[in-house]
């Protein structure tokens, strides 16, 4: 799929551009290529980071690129959407000394941004004709793709089905602009593309399409994320003027017919990272006023603290203890305000309804989990939240042929942890087709 006309996203920049040349060598000399390194520890891929950036400050950006991809196909859009503040960065060494860690993403973003750019030479070439083996994908997200992507490079047939019209999961369709635009997920889809992956798009997978997948395919791989924006069940809730957070994201990055914010008073529902990155995305399109409203306290909120500090420099504010009871609407139907009430340990207090003036009410307060799908492949389970049950380290479900990674088994983590879990499906399932071959 082409994107098309001036979709809202575009009005949203890149808040970490791409380093220069001089910029990467100077910022990859400052790393003391730790022995021991916590950073590579605290990467959910286990990426060889002091190896990569030696690389880049000797001028061996390719090689760079080829130390990150070896663990990470899809290092180019981890390098810039990874909250490296809590992962790798985060556990630099220079954090001890109160010093300003190595800026790992953005050198990352600088390997692979730079050897994957076109007319550069291929990377990686698939081996050719050398299995029989077929796999599918259901979803086109993080963990399929990084499935697909090693299966393919191992000379395996691989096929992802995708329900949307377009590939890449939440890397297209959900992450905040000011990280990575559709079009840059869309280039690392056509880049794992490259090695030989078929990406179906438009198809979803059902009760019928699962009964032939498990019959054609040697084996088939759950990368499905999760469902549609949960509700708050409160009276006046339903219709225009309220959106589920992850479907209004979706349509600012791709449907260049979204009304902007600008100009609008906006009031976020949760205290998730979801939340913060509509409220940040809101005010960044020039919204009149952006408030969060949470139902405990600040520091009870599961978004990320660095995340709410750029979401206040960009004046959000947040209202918290603060529990919604309805959304209040005039005679014609729009809404005018969200009525809460305070909020104490989470539970509302009687008598202290008021209420908050508004436009626009985006809820984040969580996604549904896809139970449909798993019950359309005998042998695989849930758990007790509704998550597919997998071997983290492996991704076996309880069908020997059926596999699972990503939000679908961890209920909603980051794309590092999708990689990773697609990655060690893959190798476990090379692993198996080599012993048998
Ligand atoms: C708003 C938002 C912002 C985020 N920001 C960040 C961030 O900044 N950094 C970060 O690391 N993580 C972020 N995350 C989390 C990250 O996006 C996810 O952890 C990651 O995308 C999970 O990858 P996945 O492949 O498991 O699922 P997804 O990316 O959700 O992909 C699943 C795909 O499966 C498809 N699908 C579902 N059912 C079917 C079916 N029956 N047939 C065919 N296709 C199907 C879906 O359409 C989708 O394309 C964010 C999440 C959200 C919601
Ligand atoms: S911990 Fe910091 S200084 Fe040490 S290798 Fe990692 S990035 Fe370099």
């Amino acid at each position: 799929m082409t994107l098309i006309g001036k979709r809202l996203e575009t009005q949203l920049h890149d808040k970490k551009p791409l380093y220069t040349d001089s910029e990467a060598k100077a910022e990859a000399e400052r790393c003391l290529y730790c022995v021991d390194a916590p950073c590579i520890k605290a990467c959910p891929t286990t990426i060889d980071i002091p190896t990569f950036i030696k690389k880049i400050a000797s001028g061996n950006t390719r090689g760079a690129a080829k130390t990150i991809f070896d663990q990470n196909l899809l290092g180019h859009s981890c390098a810039r959407v990874c909250p490296v503040e809590v992962l790798c960065a985060g556990d630099c060494v220079y954090n001890a000394w109160e010093r300003e860690p190595i800026a790992i993403g953005r050198l990352q973003r600088f390997a692979t941004e730079t050897s994957t750019a076109p007319g550069q030479k291929p990377l990686y070439v698939a081996k050719k004709n050398a299995s029989p083996k077929k796999v599918a994908c259901v979803g086109a997200g993080p963990a399929s793709l990084a499935f697909a992507g090693a299966m393919a490079l191992e000379g395996h047939t691989a096929v992802v089905l995708e329900k949307r019209a377009v590939a890449g999961g939440l890397n297209t369709t959900g992450i905040a602009p000011y990280k990575l635009h559709a079009e840059d997920a869309l280039h690392e889809v056509d880049w794992v593309r490259g090695f030989g992956v078929e990406i179906k798009t438009g198809m979803e997978v059902d009760a019928d399409s699962a009964k032939k997948l498990l019959a054609e395919f040697d084996a088939v791989f759950l990368g499905v994320g999760l469902g549609a924006d949960t509700k708050l069940g409160i009276p006046g809730e339903d219709g225009a003027g309220v959106v589920g957070a992850t479907a209004w994201i979706e349509a600012m990055k791709l449907d260049a017919t979204t009304p902007s914010t600008k100009d609008l008073r906006v009031l976020v529902v949760g205290g998730g990272n979801t939340a913060i990155d509509v409220a940040r995305e809101c005010a960044q399109l020039g919204a009149a006023d952006v408030a969060m409203v949470y139902r405990r306290t600040e520091k009870d909120m599961s978004g990320y603290e660095h995340e709410m500090e750029g979401a206040r420099v960009e004046g959000v504010r947040l209202v918290s203890n603060s529990i919604p009871v309805s959304v209040v609407r005039d005679p014609n139907g729009k809404v005018t305000a969200l009525r809460v009430a305070r909020g104490e340990q989470g539970k509302a207090v009687a008598g202290s309804e008021h209420d908050l003036p508004c436009d626009l009410i985006a809820l984040a307060i969580g996604q549904s989990k896809l139970h449909e799908l798993a019950k359309h492949f005998p042998g695989v389970e849930l758990d007790a939240k509704g998550c597919i049950k997998a071997d983290p380290a492996t991704g076996q479900t309880g069908n020997a042929k059926v596999f699972a990674g990503g939000d679908a088994i961890n209920g909603g983590k980051e794309v590092v942890n999708a990689v990773a879990d697609g990655r060690n499906a893959a190798r476990t399932l090379i692993a198996r087709f080599t012993a048998k071959a």
